[in-house]
Order: C-alpha cells, then structure tokens, then sequence
C-alpha cells in the first residue's frame, strides 16, 4: 500500500485556502507535503498560540492519518509526549481509532480541525498545567482503553465479548438482551457501538481480541505500537 499523493495534493490545495497560515509544497519528484504555522485559537477567534508543523501523506494516506511533525522543537520527542521516538510524528489517535475514523473517510482539512488542532491544544495544556487534558496510554493498552471508552465499561471481558460479536458479523436480534449482561435490550444497549467497531477488519479485530485477552491472562501488555501492520 502506498499513499494516495494526487488525493493528498488536492485536498492540500483546499486545506491551505482554510488554514493560509500553511503552506502546500510541491517539488517535483519529492513527496508533496504542507508545513507553516498552526494557529490555536480562542472562542472568540483570538490567537493563543501557534505551533509549527510539517505534515507528510505518510505511508498509506487517506487509509491512516498523515504523518504530523511539530517542528519548532517545543515539545520533546518522546513517546511520554505523545510523539513518536522513531520517527517524531505525532501520536495522534490509538490505533483502532484512527483505523475507523479513516475508514468513515478523512480529508485533509477534517483531519486538521478534528484531529491535528485538538492534539495541539492537548500538548499545550501540558505545556502549561504539566499534565494532559485527555490522555490515553500507549500502543495496545490504548487500544483497550479506546475499546472500553466506546463499549463504555471498565470491564476488559465485556470488551472481548464484544469485539467477538463484532468479529461474528451476525447481529443479534435487536430486542435480546445485550450480550454485555446489562439485561437491557442489545438495540437500546451495545448495537450501535458494535456495528461502529464492526468496521474493523477481521484481521484487526482478531489482533485486538488477542490484545485484550492476553491482558486478561495477565501476559504482558506489549509496550510497543503496533499501528501499522495489517
Ligand atoms: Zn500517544
Ligand atoms: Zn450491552
């Protein structure tokens, strides 16, 4: 798989038009990406701050989010910083997240304004308070963490049983009970977020499964992402 570039040049060229403080840059031969200024701005549209970036299709854009770099070394590259030691893009979202928010389509300038400004607001609330607003761990006990906020439960078990039900793909009758042992009725319970994180892939679901029952057994919880490698 490889990034969509022309995708990428376009939705650039309608990015910049909305955000001028950033720049398209196409070199022939080189991979396109927009770098400049990110503005933070207030309820009442006044600057607060701004970070530099520069952002890259990556390897699979529109499939995974572009890669995000914040360039004017104000925030350190470490994964306690929600950036990547590697290659120091930003950690953006858990992988299952950014999987269905690319999978219900992205553009560029949604990516910038539902994505990109809130991760920036979150690194500035840290910069100034020392901690984040909204945090979740790295690589897969985010991803459980990710899981257990849609399913709403602390429970990893009644994860796993979801994500199996979401792994079956039948859908139970809607008026039987949740399988999640609410006793309500799976409609006016799980169905709508089992039917959101049915579109993940088999082979991701089984991967997350693995995750969550691993965790169960008390195995250890791999530290490192493993984002990319379906
Ligand atoms: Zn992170
Ligand atoms: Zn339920």
């Amino acid at each position: 798989m490889s990034a969509d570039l022309s995708l990428f040049n376009r939705e650039a060229a309608l990015l910049v038009q909305e955000y001028p403080e950033l720049e398209h840059v196409m070199i022939q031969g080189e991979i396109p990406f927009v770098h400049g200024q990110l503005l933070l701005k207030d309820e009442e549209g006044d600057l607060i701050t701004e970070y530099s970036i520069r952002m890259e299709p990556g390897p699979d854009y529109p499939n995974w989010f572009p890669w995000v770099f914040e360039t004017g070394g104000r925030i350190p590259i470490n994964i306690d910083w929600h950036i990547f030691e590697n290659k120091g893009n930003c950690c953006i979202a858990s992988a299952p997240e950014e999987a269905l928010i690319c999978r219900k389509g992205i553009t560029l300038t949604s990516f910038v304004r539902f994505q990109v400004i809130p991760y920036f607001f979150n690194q500035l609330h840290r910069e100034r308070m020392g901690f984040f607003l909204n945090e979740r761990s790295h690589g897969n006990l985010g991803h459980l963490e990710f899981f257990m906020e849609e399913f709403e439960t602390k429970d990893v078990s009644i994860v796993i049983k979801l994500l199996n039900e979401a792994r079956s793909r039948k859908e139970p009758k809607s008026n039987s009970r949740c399988i999640c042992g609410s006793k309500r009725k799976y409609q006016k319970c799980h169905r709508s977020a089992v039917r959101k994180i049915a579109a993940l892939t088999n082979m991701e679901l089984d991967h997350y499964l693995k995750i969550a029952n691993d965790f169960i057994s008390d195995r250890k919880v791999p530290k490192e992402d493993s984002i990319t490698n379906f």
